[in-house]
């Protein structure tokens, strides 16, 4: 039997979304990998784990991204200007943190066009939200931070070099380039309305909701009728574990045998 290199992830509660796209990778560029979705309860003993196993790199999800930081021996710079690490890459074993949700995030959009001189609304400034300001501001973008904890938006702001403002603000999308939702509302299960109100959204403006279940959000919905340009919680979901692949394999990822599970799986 020949050798395969192992990557995976460590949360609380694995989801099948990280595997069938790593895996459809691996099998589209015929590299022996394989891709296991841990359930973690001991950080501490699963990081030793990827240590002793020479576990190649681990995907790192809630409750894990803040408790690895100082159990990693090196992170990236932005990971830790952030605050959070979802990615782990193991150099015989000298383990780095990483964050890829801002790749994942800054790849979304431009896409659909340049962040450079954009103007970007951000509603919610929890974990996703700290890394899609920091990723949007290094590649260029003005930053508007709005969220329910006014205190929490005026700190990430000042981090960041960008403003503050409560949720009211979403009523204003239209003064926006680009608006992206990193709270939860219009998640399946917790609250199926749009944190925007419709008629704040003007043809061309760009809305990305990072929210991806459902597919398609109230707030999309409304986005994709009034004429703005959508991009899909998805498309970051993918271009952050497109991120994880290249820093694992060393490898493109293959993008669109990735997209292709993802959307079987969502
Ligand atoms: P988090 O750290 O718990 O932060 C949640 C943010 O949403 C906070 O700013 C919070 O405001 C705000 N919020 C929560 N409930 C709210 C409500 N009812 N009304 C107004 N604001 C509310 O969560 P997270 O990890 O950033 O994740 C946020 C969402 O993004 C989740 O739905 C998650 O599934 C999704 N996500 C998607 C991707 C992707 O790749 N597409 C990646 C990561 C996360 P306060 O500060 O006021 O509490």
């Amino acid at each position: 039997m020949s050798l395969v290199t192992l990557c995976g992830s460590l949360s609380l509660h694995p989801s099948p979304l990280g595997a069938s796209m790593h895996e459809a990778g691996y099998r589209a560029l015929g590299l022996a990998f394989r891709y296991v979705p841990f359930a973690v309860r001991d950080i501490g003993g699963a990081i030793a784990g990827v240590r002793a196993l020479g576990i190649r790199g681990a995907g790192v999800s809630y409750p894990y991204k803040q408790r690895v930081m100082p159990l990693v021996d090196a992170l990236d710079p932005l990971a830790q200007r952030i605050g959070a690490v979802n990615t782990i890459v193991n150099d015989d074993g000298r383990l780095t943190g990483f964050n890829t949700d801002w790749v994942g995030a800054v790849r979304a959009l431009e896409e659909v066009r340049p962040l450079s001189g954009a103007r970007l609304l951000l509603l919610g400034a929890g974990g996703a939200g700290r890394a899609i300001a920091y990723g949007a501001r290094e590649h260029g973008a003005l930053v508007t931070i709005a969220n329910r904890d006014a205190a929490k938006a005026r700190e990430l702001a000042a981090a960041v070099g960008g403003e503050a403002q409560g949720l009211g603000e979403a009523s204003r999308a239209a003064d926006y380039d680009v608006l992206v939702n990193a709270t939860p509302i219009g998640m399946q299960d917790v609250d199926a309305r749009s944190p925007v109100p419709p008629a704040a959204i003007r043809a061309g403006l760009v809305v990305m909701d990072i929210v991806y279940k459902p597919v398609e959000t109230a707030l999309l919905a409304d986005a994709r009728a009034r004429g703005a340009v959508v991009v899909h919680g998805g498309r970051m979901l993918l271009h952050q574990a497109a991120r994880q692949f290249e820093l694992y394999t060393g490898r493109p990822a293959p993008l669109e045998a990735m997209d292709t599970a993802l959307r079987a799986n969502l």
